[in-house]
């Protein structure tokens, strides 16, 4: 693997592997000194265009927890407002000497652009409404370690599916590693690419509650119009928010996923994110670990 940008291409093979090295290096991360020496002598150089607090730092913790170094671009107070261009800004990054690039944009596409002009290993930390592979990553053994397997998994992805990027990732790691997913979304919120891809779509979340094994809700994307495809918060909650007394309709043993940032009252109630079934905090320190796996993977950690 020369760049990691989408989960698409990814086979089942891969992904277990990936989610086998991650669980290792959890084991590193429990250890008294959470640090290995696998990636002595490289940098890391992260590009971070979108605003972001868990993805951003959650990379900066992975790169450290394997020895390699980090460098950090942030846009407000960068060059880009003197009208330099993403090109020249990467291969200006690029004559520093960092070993990947870890990318995140508004643009779907842009970390491929980065990847092809830097020609060095690049991973895509978010592009647009398009892909958010290593959340897939970290979402799939989060399931993986709950349940033991993803195979014959209910999930529901609840939310502003149209414009989530998390949720196509998700799409793939879920199907790929055998779990049934249903996309709940009003119309308007539904992808209008759906057609074809291995998921079943419904217009109402009530009657799925009884046979979920797991809800992973998703945050209205008002930065990409999310909040103008339909009529009200207040009318979303009502039909799609998963309130306590809707949680409380949820098998016994069925967990509630959220890719952060939460909006508390909107479509996960206060109760339910800090509640049982809340596997939140456990997604964030995984994400740590596969962050570690995917770096591991493309920067040769292997031999070291
Ligand atoms: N943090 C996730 C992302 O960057 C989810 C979200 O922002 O709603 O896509």
């Amino acid at each position: 693997m020369s760049n990691f940008l989408t989960l698409d291409d990814v086979d089942r093979g891969h992904l277990e592997g990936l989610l086998d090295q991650a669980t290792e290096f959890l084991e590193v991360l429990d250890r008294p000194i959470p640090k290995v020496p696998a990636l002595r002598g490289k940098t890391v150089a992260m590009l971070f265009f979108e605003p972001s607090t868990r993805t951003k730092m959650s990379f900066d913790r992975a790169a450290k927890a394997l020895s390699a170094d980090t460098m950090a671009f942030s846009p407000s107070g960068s060059s880009l407002s003197k009208g330099e261009s993403l090109k020249d800004t990467t291969l200006t990054i690029l004559a520093m000497g960092p070993h990947a690039f870890v990318v995140r944009h508004k643009a779907t596409g842009a970390p491929w652009q980065i990847a092809e002009w830097s020609g060095i290993p690049t991973v895509n930390a978010g592009d647009g409404a398009h892909q958010h592979p290593t959340q897939g990553l970290l979402d799939a053994l989060t399931l993986r370690q709950r349940f033991g397997s993803l195979d014959g998994l209910r999930i529901a992805l609840v939310g502003d599916l149209r414009h989530s990027r998390v949720a196509r990732s998700d799409i793939a790691a879920f199907t790929t590693l055998g779990a049934q997913v249903t996309l709940v979304a009003p119309r308007t919120l539904q992808p209008t690419d759906v057609d074809g891809w291995p998921v079943a779509t419904a217009g109402e979340l009530d009657p799925l509650l009884p046979d979920l094994d797991a809800v992973y809700l998703l945050r209205i994307q008002e930065e990409r119009g999310g909040g103008e495809d339909f009529p009200s918060v207040s009318e979303y909650v009502a039909r799609f928010g998963l309130t306590a007394a809707r949680a409380a309709r949820l098998p016994d043993h069925a967990v509630v996923l959220h890719p952060g940032p939460m909006n508390r009252g909107v479509e996960i109630a206060p109760s339910v994110a800090d509640g049982p079934r809340s596997l939140v905090t456990t997604q964030v320190r995984n994400g740590v670990a596969v962050r570690m796996a995917v770096l591991f993977e493309l920067l040769g950690g292997s031999d070291a």
